[in-house]
Order: structure tokens, then sequence, then C-alpha cells
């Protein structure tokens, strides 16, 4: 596994870049720095620009919605008929289609799984939960929080590569139609958390289209990143319900996403799009549960978002701020290991992330040398079922939080804790 760059050097050569690398992690290390580049978080400047969404509902306001409802009060179980129509046309659905919910689309999802476990799904007959073994499918790299909700239900995981398409549709297809314990399917389709990969057409068609064993098989469509782009050229993705509809299938799909990363998060407002036939199932479940979600959060969107060039608008600055990091991540992991050929990446073109590939069973060691430095990155193996990369080799980098400055030496000590590990594989390999 030597490397074209490592192998040109010769034992001693070798060591002296060794030594000066130990030498220069050192001294960081002597810096006492506290960075943290370990979740997806807009950073402050990001937050400041939805700040006069706050002074859009007023005590002086009629806090009614265009059909009368008097938001400070009870109803409305699936949200304001305003903010349907604006996620209606976020998501590319009908507003028909769209159920709005709390501050969280993974509560949502985590709820729409708990629902099926204890009651099923449109189109089957049995809860998933009485069922003996229940199993999802996990294209990986993903997001370590949808494989949370499954290590919680004890919902059997397996692991489907991710492809710079999407996920492997040649392993779902086969797997889907010979086990009727498949119920569903994790999906990030655009700017994939964490590769910022956007699905093919194929990939979208093939998901809608294939057969499954199973008759109440879901996917779980978390579009979360479907406005965040970082370019001028977004990725174009196929609607996925459309999709579904032209291939028979139009309950198969359940989609998310949330104003998390557009306004703020913990204070957005999360939403559910589904066929009409799902939603009707779900509303009746959700009226036991809760009474409705917060309108008046709501009415402060739709106010902020009177329609989409307002959101458009607002997402470029969103991109204003956070591009100039991203673009300084994939410069600096060029310039420092570029020509070495111990890492590879994707430069995304929206999203939140920066998904690092290192030399096999080397991201644990980097992630934790990393650390050693005052360095924060998500866990190593966090990114696949059960915290487990079976070849340990991703990272995933979360550039937005941190300033400019920070990024820089967060990225530059990263790139140095890549080095001398994937240097102490291969010397250790020498040795052998
Ligand atoms: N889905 C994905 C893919 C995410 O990266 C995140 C984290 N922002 C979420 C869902 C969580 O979103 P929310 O704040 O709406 O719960």
């Amino acid at each position: 596994d030597f490397t074209a760059f490592f192998a040109a050097l010769g034992q001693e050569e070798l060591n002296n870049y060794y030594v000066k690398l130990q030498k220069e992690y050192d001294d960081y290390k002597s810096q006492k720095l506290s960075l943290d580049m370990s979740r997806g978080k807009p950073c402050p400047e990001q937050l400041d620009i939805s700040m006069e969404m706050l002074d859009l509902v007023k005590s002086s306001d009629s806090l009614h919605a265009a059909d009368g409802t008097d938001l400070r009060n009870y109803g409305g179980l699936d949200g304001i008929s305003e903010a349907k129509e604006l996620f209606a046309q976020i998501l590319g659905v009908s507003a028909k289609e769209v159920l709005i919910g709390g501050n969280s689309s993974l509560n949502m999802m985590h709820d729409t799984i708990a629902r099926a476990m204890l009651h099923g799904v449109p189109g089957g007959g049995t809860a998933w939960g009485k069922l003996p073994v229940v199993k999802f499918l996990c294209p990986s790299p993903g997001y370590d929080r949808h494989f949370a909700i499954c290590e919680l239900f004890q919902i059997e995981m397996i692991t489907i590569r991710m492809t710079n398409e999407g996920p492997d549709m040649d392993a779902v297809e086969k797997l889907v139609s010979e086990d009727d314990a498949i119920k569903g399917i994790w999906c990030v389709p655009k700017y994939s958390n964490p590769d910022g990969i956007t699905y093919s057409d194929e990939v979208v068609d093939r998901l809608a289209s294939m057969k499954t064993k199973a008759g109440d098989f879901r996917i779980i469509w978390d579009d979360a990143y479907t406005i965040h782009h970082l370019t001028d050229q977004p990725d174009p993705l196929k609607n996925m319900m459309d999709a579904c509809k032209a291939a028979g299938n139009p309950d198969r799909v359940l989609q998310f996403a949330s104003t998390s990363k557009i306004t703020f998060p913990g204070s957005g407002v999360a939403v559910m799009a589904a066929s009409e036939n799902n939603l009707a199932a779900i509303r009746k479940q959700l009226s036991v549960q809760t009474i409705g979600p917060d309108k008046i959060n709501q009415l402060r969107h739709v106010r902020f978002f009177p329609d989409m060039n307002a959101v458009h608008h607002h997402m470029k600055k969103h991109a204003e701020l956070i591009k100039p990091k991203f673009d300084l991540v994939i410069s600096l992991l060029e310039a420092e290991l570029g020509d070495k050929q111990i890492a590879s990446w994707h430069k995304p073109n929206g999203g939140y992330f920066i998904s690092l590939n290192t030399l096999d069973g080397c991201a644990k060691a980097i992630v934790a040398m990393a650390a050693g430095a005052g360095v924060t990155l998500t866990k190593a193996g966090a990114t696949y079922p059960y915290g487990k990369d079976p070849q340990d080799r991703n990272i995933r980098i979360a550039p937005t939080y941190p300033s400019l400055t920070e990024l820089k030496t967060a990225i530059q000590v990263l790139c140095l804790c890549v080095q001398i590990v994937s240097l102490e594989k291969v010397m250790g390999q020498q040795g052998e």
C-alpha cells in the first residue's frame, strides 16, 4: 500500500520528514487549541441573518392566518395553510401532501419510525414491532442520528455502499427483492450528509420503481439540504414524489425537511411530505399525540419568506458566509494532501459537510491524534451503522461553525495528523 509520494523518499528522508511532521504537531499541541468541527452547526453570522424574522410577530399584530384561524389558540393539527404552501414549493409536492411539525425534522422521523413499529403503516398489516425482525438499509457513510434511531428501536441495519450517484442500487434492489424484513431505507438525497453527493435521476427512478418483497416498504427521504446550495449551479435532484407516483408506488416515500439550517436550529419549522393516503393515517395517530404544533413560529416563518424568491435570496446569504469556509478546506486538503495519495475527498456543491477518506485503518487514529492537539472532529465510525466504519477510513468535516482563522488551523492540524498516521502505517508496513 505504498503511496508514490512516500515510496519516492529514501529511508532517511522518510524518517526526517516524519520527525518534521511530529515537531509541527508538538508545536500545535503546545498552543492548547480548542477547535470544534464535530457538528454541522451554522455559525453566529448565519444566525444573524434571520434575526429580523423575530420582529415579524408583534403584540400589536393580528395573529390570524389567512383563513381566519386565531394562531394564538389551540387548533390546526398539521400546520397553517400558508406554511404548507411554502414547504410544498420547497419540496416540490402539493400542499395537500404536506404536514407541518414542530421544531425538528429528526423528531418527526423518530416518531414516524416509532408509529410504524407500534401500529404499522398503510399497505402493511402488521405493526413492525410485532415482527421477529425489522431491517433498514443504510447508505453509508450517512447521518449518524438516523442510525441512532434504528439502534433505539432495534432495527437491524444493513450498510449499503455510497457511490458518486447515491446508494449502490444493484445491492439495494437485490436485497429488497429477497427479504421482506427490510422495511425501509434512509436517504439524504441532496448534498448528502456527509459526502455532499446528490442522487442521480437513475437512482431516484430505481428507488421509486424497484420491486420490494415488503409491501409496506418506505423510503425515508431526508431532504435536509434541498435548498442549501453553495454555488449558482445547484445540483438537480429528480422529484421523488413524482417518480413514486409514476412507478405506481405513491405511498413509498416519506419526505422530511426543516428550516433548522435556514433560520434557527432548534427554533425552526419542520415538515413532512407524503401521499394523502399516508398523511391520513399519520394525522389520525398524531391527533392523539398532540393538539398541534407552534403556529406562531410558522407565521414568523411565512412572513419572513413570503415567496420562493425570498427563500432563495436568504439561502444566497448563507452561501456567501459559508462558501469561503468550504473553499478553504478544499484548498488546504489539496495543498497538504493532494500529491500524496493518502486521502480522497469530494467537493460538494451544497450542504454542510466534506467527507474525507483516508487510507484504510487510519481514521480512528487520526481523529484521536487531532483531539490530542485540541481539534474535535466527529467521532470516527459515527457515519456508519453501529458506529463501525468497516474500513476505518471516513472522517466527517463540518466547516461551517468555526471562523476562517480557526478553520485554517483546525484543517492544518487534521492534515498533519493524516500524514503522520499514514506515514506510521507506511513505515510499519515497510518494517514487516
Ligand atoms: N437530517 C440531516 C441529514 C441532518 O444533517 C440534520 C442535522 N441538521 C437533521 C436531519 C436534523 O434536522 P432537524 O434540526 O430538523 O431535526
